[in-house]
């Protein structure tokens, strides 16, 4: 038991793989383990996620944290150059709980005013805005 598995090395190639091929798109566990599935791979998803941090820690992925109750999104991020990546920030609606992916420099514009004007880093791996999704406010309405 104490020999390591060669398949935790399959494991993350693939992983790696799958992250490249849909190149700034946020994917959660929820999808790779999907994706794994259809490959008909087995692997858990308490390893899909040990593998992930890795990857996180080594610079490749990029984690964003949405809250308790929502997976956190995986990006890939190892080939691209910082400067062409456009950070995504996310809005969660508190009415039906969806995810919002957003990309939108007026965001990034105030992430520079807190950072010039108030000496506030945002985070906005971390950073998630709370509010009602358009359906929910159609709905209401
Ligand atoms: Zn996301
Ligand atoms: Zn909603």
């Amino acid at each position: 038991m104490s020999k390591k598995a060669p398949y935790r090395t399959k494991q993350m190639t693939e992983l790696l793989t799958f992250l490249k091929s849909v190149p700034g798109r946020h994917v959660t566990v929820n999808d790779i383990s999907k994706h794994f599935a259809q490959m008909q791979i087995s692997v858990g998803t308490t390893t899909i996620y040990r593998h992930l941090e890795k990857m996180v820690d080594e610079g490749l992925v990029a984690k964003y944290i949405i809250d308790g109750t929502s997976s956190a999104c995986f990006v890939y991020i190892g080939d691209t150059d910082s400067t062409s990546e456009q950070t995504c920030y996310h809005c969660k609606c508190e009415k039906c709980g969806k995810v919002i992916h957003l990309q939108c420099n007026e965001v990034a514009v105030l992430q520079q005013h807190l950072a010039e004007h108030h000496n506030f880093q945002m985070n906005p791996l971390r950073t998630v805005f709370y509010g009602i999704c358009s359906e929910c406010r159609n709905s209401t309405n």
